[in-house]
This record gives C-alpha cells, sequence and structure tokens, in this order.
C-alpha cells in the first residue's frame, strides 16, 4: 500500500548500521521507532568549529580548533589523576587532558612530534589553558572531514551526541528523491527548497540564524507536516459529504417531555447548541459538528436532546464514551430521563457477556431499543442497529478517526455528534478536527462555586493529610490522584499503590484505589462505594488514583481534589482533574502538591495559571503558549495531535494556508489521482495519514 520508495524511512531505526537493539531502544526513546522519525528529530543548537584562535588567546569556555604539536605525554599511575598530553601552538602550550584514557589510544592519537588538529572546548586553570576529552583529533590530511558547523541535537540519557549526529546522517542518505507535492506557485513565492533539500538543510545549520523556525527549510517542513494534517482531515470530510444525509424532522414531542422532565434549566449556551445541532439533524445533509464544552458544563443533557432528534423520526442513536466508568455513568444519568418518555436505553460494553449481551443485540437489532450507550463494544462487528440515525462520541480524541467512522458506518448517513471537554484554542482545534461544525457550550450551569486552588510543596504532606481528615470529618469526599511516572502505567501504579498503603494506616477502610490495571468490575466496585452515599460499612471518601479518573467521572459530593507532584501534569490534565470537584453545592478546593528540588520554570508557570484561572479556554491557550515555548508535556496527554516540525506557536499562520490549500484541493482533485494528487498520497503517507489513505482507496 505505501508506496515502495517510502520503504527505507519506514524500516526499524535498526536498519541502519550500527544500530543494534540496544541503541534501537534508545533511539526509539529519543525520537521514534523508524528511521523517518529520525528525520523530524531537528537540531536545537550547533557547535562552530571554524573559530580557530591561538592557543593564548582562547576564551575560556569557547569551543575552540588548534593545529597544535605534540610534545610529551605524562601518563597517570594514580588512577584519579588524568592522563595528560602537552602541546603547543606558536602562541603557547596546552594541556589535553584524559581521566581514564586508555594509554594505547591517546599515543596512537597523539603521537610525539606530530601535528594534529584538536577540538574542544578550552577551558583554563591556574591561567594555564586546557581541553578535557577532545571533541575531535585528526590528522591535518583529515581536517576536511571535520564537519565546521556540528547540529547539536536534544539528547536522552544513554545517546552520545557523535551517535545521534551519525545515526541522523545515515537517515538523511536514506531519503528519496520524491515528487514535488507543494504548489509550485505557492513555493516560488516563498522560495522554499525541494522536500530532500529542506530536509538536510535544517539538519546541517551553518549558524543561529538556520535554527530559526522562519527559514525557508524550517517553513517548508513545517508546511508539509501541516499540509498532510490538514489534507487528511479535509479527505475524512469530503468523505462524510459525499454519502447523502438524511432530514429527520421530529415533532418535537420528546424533546418537549425531557425539557419537563429535567429538575433544571438549561443554560443559554445549552440552549443555543441544542438549536444548532437540532438544524443539523433536520438538514438532509451528514451533520458532523463538534460539541467543545468544558467540564462540567452540561454535555450531557445536549447530547441526550440530540439523540431524541433522531429517536422521534424513528431512528435509533447511540453514545460512545472512552472508558467503561463512562459509559456507565452516561448511562445512569440518560437512561432514568429517557425511561420517563417512554424510551429504552441500553448498555453495551466490553463485559456485557453471553445471554443478556445477546438480548441486547437482538433488541438494538429489532428497533425496541431507542437508544445504546457503550465503549468500543458499540462498533464490534456482531453489533447491528436496525435503523442508527445519530452517534454522538464523548471525550472523541480518545478514539482514532477510523473508529469514529466504524460506528457511523453502522447506520446510513449518520448524522455525528463528537464531544469534547478538552477546551481547544482555535488554532488547535483546526488541526485535531478540521473543520467541523463547532457549538460552545461557553457558560456554567448556575451556582457552580469556584474552586479554591492552591500549591503547597510536599515537605507539608503532614499537614495536607490533616485538612483531608477534617474535611472527610465533616462529610465531604476526596480524590487523590498521583504522580505520573514517566508514561508507565507500572509505575505509575507503584505511586498510587503506596500512596493508598500510607493513608489507609490513617483512613482504615473508608478509602479506596483505582488505577488503569484494575478489572471493569473491580473499578466500578470501588467507584460505586465513592460515589453513593453509602452505609457507612462499605463506603469510600477517599479515593486515590492514577489519572483513570481524569474524564467525566461525576460525583457531585466530592469537594477535595489532590494532586501529587502537580509538577508533572500538563495544564490540560491537571484542569480536567480539577473539574472533577466542585460540582456540588459545596464549596471546593483544589491541593497541587509539588516537589519544588528540580521543578522547571514551565511548571511553576502551569501551578501559576491554575491558582490564577479556572476558565478552560484560557487555560488552553497557556497551554499552547508554554508548549510553544519548548515543553512538550500535556500534548500526549490532551490527545492533540503532535507535530513534530511545525511548531504553532510560529507556524499559526502557515496552518491557515494549509487549511485553504487542502480545500482547494479535494475541490479539484477529489481522489487524488492527479500527477500532484498522486504526489499527495506519498506525502500523508510519510506523515502516517494512513487511515485517509484507506478512506480514498475505499472510494
Ligand atoms: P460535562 O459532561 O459537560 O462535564 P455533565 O453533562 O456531566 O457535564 O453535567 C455536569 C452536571 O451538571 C450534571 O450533574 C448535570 O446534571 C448538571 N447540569 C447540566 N446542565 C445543567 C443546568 N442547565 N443547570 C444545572 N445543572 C446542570
Ligand atoms: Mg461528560
Amino acid at each position: 500500500m505505501r508506496p515502495n520508495v517510502l520503504n527505507p524511512l519506514f524500516a526499524s531505526v535498526t536498519a541502519i548500521q550500527g544500530v543494534g537493539p540496544r541503541l534501537g531502544k534508545l533511539f526509539e526513546k529519543l525520537a521514534g521507532p523508524q528511521v523517518v522519525d529520525l528525520l523530524w528529530h531537528l537540531p536545537t543548537g550547533i557547535i562552530d568549529r571554524r573559530f580557530a584562535p591561538k592557543v593564548m588567546e582562547a576564551p575560556d569556555g569557547a569551543i575552540c580548533t588548534f593545529t597544535l604539536r605534540i610534545h610529551g605525554h605524562e601518563p597517570s599511575s594514580n588512577p584519579r589523576r588524568p592522563y595528560k598530553v602537552v602541546a603547543s601552538d606558536d602562541s603557547g602550550f596546552i594541556a589535553l587532558v584524559f581521566f581514564r584514557g586508555h594509554e594505547d589510544y591517546i599515543r596512537r592519537a597523539l603521537p610525539e612530534g606530530e601535528t594534529r588538529v584538536v577540538s574542544g572546548r578550552v577551558e583554563h586553570f591556574a591561567g594555564k589553558p586546557q581541553m578535557t576529552h577532545p571533541d575531535y583529533i585528526g590528522t591535518l590530511d583529515e581536517l576536511e572531514s571535520l564537519q565546521a558547523v556540528e547540529p547539536i541535537y536534544p539528547l536522552t540519557a544513554g545517546l552520545a551526541p557523535k551517535v545521534v549526529r551519525k545515526t541522523i546522517r545515515a537517515a538523511l542518505a536514506r531519503v528519496p528523491a520524491l515528487p514535488e507535492w507543494q504548489d509550485a506557485a505557492l513555493k516560488a513565492r516563498r522560495g522554499w527548497p525541494d522536500f530532500r533539500d529542506a530536509l538536510n538543510a535544517a539538519h546541517a545549520p551553518e549558524s543561529e540564524a538556520e535554527l530559526q523556525p522562519a527559514t525557508p527549510p524550517r517553513m517548508r517542513l513545517a508546511y508539509d507536516e501541516l499540509l498532510a494534517n490538514q489534507l487528511a482531515l479535509s479527505v475524512i470530510r469530503a468523505r462524510y459529504r459525499k454519502q447523502a444525509g438524511r432530514p429527520m424532522k421530529g415533532d418535537g414531542r420528546m424533546r418537549a417531555a425531557l425539557r419537563r422532565a429535567l429538575p433544571f434549566q438549561l443554560t443559554g449556551a445549552q440552549a443555543r447548541a441544542i438549536g444548532e445541532i437540532e438544524a443539523d439533524i433536520n438538514a438532509p445533509t451528514r451533520m458532523l459538528r463538534l460539541l467543545q464544552g468544558d467540564v462540567g458544563s452540561g454535555k450531557t443533557v445536549v447530547a441526550l436532546f440530540a439523540m431524541l432528534g433522531a429517536i422521534e423520526c424513528g431512528a435509533q442513536a447511540a453514545l460512545m464514551a472512552p472508558t467503561e466508568i463512562l459509559a456507565r455513568q452516561h448511562h445512569a444519568t440518560i437512561a432514568p430521563l429517557a425511561q420517563r418518555i417512554g424510551l429504552t436505553v441500553a448498555l453495551l460494553t466490553g463485559r456485557e457477556k453471553g445471554k443478556a449481551r445477546d438480548a441486547v443485540l437482538a433488541q438494538l437489532a429489532d428497533g425496541s431499543i431507542h437508544a445504546i450507550v457503550g465503549t468500543h463494544a458499540l462498533f464490534q462487528e456482531d453489533v447491528a442497529f436496525k435503523d442508527l440515525g445519530l452517534a454522538v462520541i464523548d471525550e472523541q480524541h480518545r478514539f482514532g478517526v477510523h473508529q469514529r467512522l466504524a460506528l457511523a458506518a453502522k447506520g446510513r448517513g449518520v448524522d455525528v455528534l463528537v464531544m469534547t471537554a478538552t477546551p481547544i484554542p482555535r488554532t488547535l482545534a483546526l488541526t485535531a478536527y478540521g473543520d467541523m461544525e463547532v457549538s460552545r457550550l461557553d457558560e456554567k450551569p448556575p451556582g457552580r462555586k469556584p474552586i479554591a486552588t492552591r500549591a503547597v510543596p510536599i515537605e507539608r504532606l503532614d499537614e495536607v493529610i490533616d485538612a483531608v481528615a477534617r474535611a472527610m470529618g465533616a462529610g465531604n469526599k476526596v480524590y487523590w490522584v498521583c504522580p505520573l511516572v514517566e508514561e508507565s502505567e507500572v509505575s505509575d501504579l507503584a505511586a498510587a499503590t503506596e500512596r493508598h498503603a500510607l493513608l489507609a494506616e490513617r483512613f482504615g477502610p473508608r478509602i479506596g484505589l483505582v488505577h488503569g490495571r484494575m478489572k471493569g468490575a473491580e473499578k466500578d466496585a470501588v467507584m460505586e462505594r465513592f460515589a453513593g452515599a453509602g452505609d457507612m460499612m462499605g463506603r469510600c471518601d477517599l479515593l486515590v488514583a492514577t489519572t483513570v479518573i481524569e474524564v467525566g467521572v461525576d460525583v457531585p459530593a466530592a469537594t477535595i481534589m489532590v494532586i501529587e507532584h502537580a509538577e508533572r501534569f500538563g495544564l490540560a490534565q491537571m484542569h480536567q482533574l480539577r473539574g472533577r470537584v466542585g460540582r456540588g453545592e459545596r464549596p471546593s478546593t483544589c491541593l497541587l502538591l509539588y516537589q519544588r528540588q528540580g521543578m522547571s520554570e514551565a511548571a511553576k508557570a502551569r501551578l501559576n495559571i491554575m491558582r490564577e484561572t479556572e476558565d478552560g479556554f484560557r487555560i488552553a491557550e497557556e497551554d499552547l503558549r508554554l508548549r510553544g515555548a519548548g515543553e512538550l508535556l500535556g500534548t500526549r496527554q490532551s490527545g492533540l495531535p503532535e507535530f513534530r516540525l511545525a511548531n504553532l506557536e510560529f507556524h499559526r499562520e502557515l496552518l491557515a494556508v494549509a487549511h485553504d490549500d487542502s480545500k482547494l484541493i479535494m475541490d479539484r482533485d477529489p481522489e487524488l489521482n492527479a500527477e500532484r494528487g498522486k504526489a499527495l498520497r506519498v506525502l500523508l503517507y510519510l506523515f502516517e495519514r494512513d487511515a485517509a489513505i484507506k478512506l480514498l482507496q475505499s472510494g
């Protein structure tokens, strides 16, 4: 499927000479598992070896290249004392210093009486120049092979700069000549080089200026990546449009009944969103709309109104959630309301098995179930609807594009409503959703109390535990979220288990633990103990958790959120977590426990923003700004697309251009079959937008 020319780039990094399994692992950690990932690992600095002063004029701390005469070797018998080689040019002497050096090697590299080119950092001790472990030693003949300006790459522990440079050079050598996918006029106007030249140039900066995001090679590469992103979204979108939708104009009877059944008034934002969605559902084209609303803004009710719009017309509706807990919770909210209108809402997750599952499937197929709430289990092959008219997908960034499509494919002309609690800045919304229509819930239900947010150093853990004890005594429930350790579930779990053990000493059976490794039923049991008022026996008031509670869970009696090692969390994630409290009548608190030691400036900034504001959109903007400033933490967690070459702080303008460009492409050559279209297919593969290509192929 993938064009053969790209195969060398989609080989494992271990296909590169000199990279075995051990280095392979490190490169995978650094950039990714494939050769192509190395191409996207751009340098962030340079070492200029062209600076060649006289020894006596070399400034302290500078990288210098000297041509030196080698005088004498002073090996050391004491392993703690270094091996020294004395050398000079016509201005004076310099000591070349080696710790734990092999004498053989040093004598061969620096033979007495000969001349060598030596490059490295110069330091002065007692006024005398020396160079410890030169980066480069060679003969005058070899001077040419000395790369005058070396790129500096971001590293990971265990990988030496030299190895990284060499391996990336080898990766670059594998890049084939590729057909031009960019519009010739745009390319000429912007003065952009060809893709391969741009890549080579970006990896061989000659000056600091060439590291800047606005240089033509970097602009070109950023644009390639953004165009791949936008084009893939356009393909998906066009595919949706191609399939006829169906006008569903209900008589409003059920929706009126729901309005009467609700214990509250809809907010203005909810009413507006419901109106926008209804208009889409009524229209003959397929709906593809994003419902954006901060945690607690009341998306579920809006979804229910949308579902009724379809059900009133005799169609069925499905609501898909990313986790078992959330699916159950949505079901618990929706089913009783629906029942009062005389509707049947079923639940289908990985845990419904055997006869119960068969019964649900049968009723779904014969239409006696009006709506279904579930997880991924909904798009298993044997799940068939009598007539699916609307699919609502909650927290969609956890689902892939084709999963979204798979659910919509279970009906004819299915309308799709995607809900997300990630308040995405407009720029990013474009990268994640293309030009989906957007409805925003920018208003919270009335009566919400602000959440007092405080940052507390971890040294004050005892005080925090005391405060938690007092709050529990007064009938409050507490979440305690444990540190994110690296990106491994196992170590997350260890930290949570340890904290649970410590807190259990104090709180005994009133405490529970949930983590991602638990079976669905176990998780639910703990969540139910925590959510329910419960009797004194089985009840849980303090829930220790890994970030599995991040999305959706609604426990109004919870008023305290403790986030341990908050400095390790991204803003979006902390905001999501904090949104778990402040849902009831009582005032709520969020305590951000941090470890001062080693905390980065960006981490401090994140904690400050959390203390300053609860406005999800402002937090999202700040998040983007901080990440633009070089910190990637939080991108992966927020589920937004990660860009390797484009930096949205600098390349925002290009995103808009890519957006328009991709629309134009789809207008002119929707199947990507013309000459440029074919090249664009290569681009999509190159940036691993294979899902979009599959859609093209399926016609
Ligand atoms: P979201 O999914 O957007 O985070 P939910 O749909 O779970 O939010 O709603 C959060 C809580 O607010 C629920 O308990 C819900 O019943 C309640 N709620 C929703 N809309 C309103 C409203 N207009 N007025 C009062 N409470 C509301
Ligand atoms: Mg929700």
